[in-house]
C-alpha cells in the first residue's frame, strides 16, 4: 500500500510516532538528510541510523563525521561487529564438517570454469538486522507490537525504483522521499552542489563485489589503503574457503575472476555497481 502511495508522489498514509532516516552515508541518503535539515522534506526526522559493517573506506567515515555536524537531528551509529572478521570465522556443523558463512556476494569460479554469484547475508546481517534491533531499543517497541510505530525513510532515488521493498515487520513502514519527489541520483548531486555542499562519496564496503570498474579504479587511485584491504580480503577469503570441507569453488571479488590487483579496470562496460545493488539490495548499501 505504501509503495503505491509513494509512487503516486505522496508519503505513507499512516502517521507514526517516529520518523527515522536510514543513513547509508552515500549520495542519496546524505542528500535526503540534508534536504530534511533544510526543511525541504517534512517532518524533521527524530534521528538517523547508520549500520556500520566496519568495512567501509575511510572516505565514508570522514563524510559521516562531517555530515553529522550539519544535521539538526542525531545520528545513531550501530553495528553487529566487524563483518570482515565474521566472514573468515570457521564454524563446525553437527556432523563435524568445517564451514564459513557466505557473507558477501563473491563471484565463485568452479573447477569446470563456470562462474556464479555466492548467496550472501551481508545486507541482512550487518545492515538490516542491527538497524531493526536498535530501532526496537531506541523507540521502545514492545515485543509482538502489531501497529505501525516507525516510518523508516529509505534513501533510494527514482532511478533505483526497483529497490523499493515494503517492511517485513508490522511495527515499521518504509517511506521513499526521493522517489516521492522523482529525484534521480544526478538530481541529488545537483542539489548538493547548488546548496554549496561537497560531493558525498559512494558508500559501500571497500571489498564489495558489486563495485563497477569505475569504482574499483577510484579506490585504487584515491583510496589505496581501501584497495589494498580489498586485495588482502580476497586472498584471505580464498584461503579460508579452501580450508572448509564443503566449498570447492574459488571466491573472487571481480567478475573476471582474476586477482583484484591484476584486473584490467579500464573497461567501463561492466555491470555497474548501481545495477547490481538494484537487483540485489533493499536500499541500504550504496546510497
Ligand atoms: S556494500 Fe556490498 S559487501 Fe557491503 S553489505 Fe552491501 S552488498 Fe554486502
Amino acid at each position: 500500500m505504501s509503495i503505491m502511495l509513494s509512487l503516486n508522489g505522496k508519503p505513507p498514509e499512516i502517521k507514526t510516532q517516529w520518523n527515522v532516516l536510514n543513513l547509508g552515508a552515500g549520495v542519496q541518503s546524505s542528500t535526503l538528510a540534508l534536504m530534511a535539515a533544510c526543511g525541504e522534506i517534512t517532518p524533521i526526522p527524530d534521528f538517523a541510523i547508520f549500520a556500520d559493517t566496519q568495512a567501509e573506506p575511510k572516505s565514508v567515515y570522514d563524510w559521516l563525521d562531517w555530515l553529522e555536524r550539519q544535521l539538526p537531528f542525531p545520528v545513531h551509529r550501530v553495528t553487529r561487529g566487524n563483518m570482515t572478521d565474521d566472514m573468515m570465522q570457521f564454524r563446525t556443523a553437527k556432523d563435524g564438517r568445517v564451514w564459513t558463512k557466505s557473507t558477501i556476494p563473491a563471484f565463485m569460479k568452479a573447477t569446470d570454469g563456470s562462474i556464479g554469484l555466492l548467496g550472501r547475508s551481508c545486507t541482512a546481517d550487518f545492515k538490516i538486522a542491527p538497524i531493526l534491533k536498535n530501532l526496537r531499543r531506541l523507540c521502545k517497541i514492545k515485543r509482538g507490537e502489531k501497529s505501525v510505530q516507525i516510518t523508516q525513510w529509505i534513501g533510494i532515488s527514482y532511478d533505483e525504483i526497483n529497490r523499493m521493498k515494503p517492511s517485513r515487520d508490522k511495527w515499521t513502514q518504509h517511506r521513499w522521499p526521493l522517489i516521492e519527489k522523482e529525484l534521480r541520483r544526478h538530481h541529488c548531486l545537483e542539489w548538493m552542489k547548488s546548496h554549496g555542499y561537497p560531493e558525498p562519496p559512494r558508500s559501500a564496503c571497500s571489498y564489495c563485489p558489486f563495485h563497477s570498474n569505475k569504482e574499483w579504479r577510484r579506490l585504487k587511485d584515491y583510496e589505496p589503503e581501501a584497495f589494498a584491504e580489498a586485495v588482502r580480503v580476497e586472498k584471505e577469503l580464498q584461503r579460508t574457503k579452501a580450508l572448509t570441507d564443503i566449498m570447492r569453488s574459488v571466491p573472487w571479488l571481480h567478475k573476471s575472476c582474476v586477482p583484484l590487483d591484476q584486473v584490467d579496470l579500464s573497461n567501463d562496460k561492466d555491470a555497474g555497481q548501481l545495477d547490481m545493488f538494484g537487483n540485489e539490495c533493499e536500499g541500504l548499501c550504496g546510497v
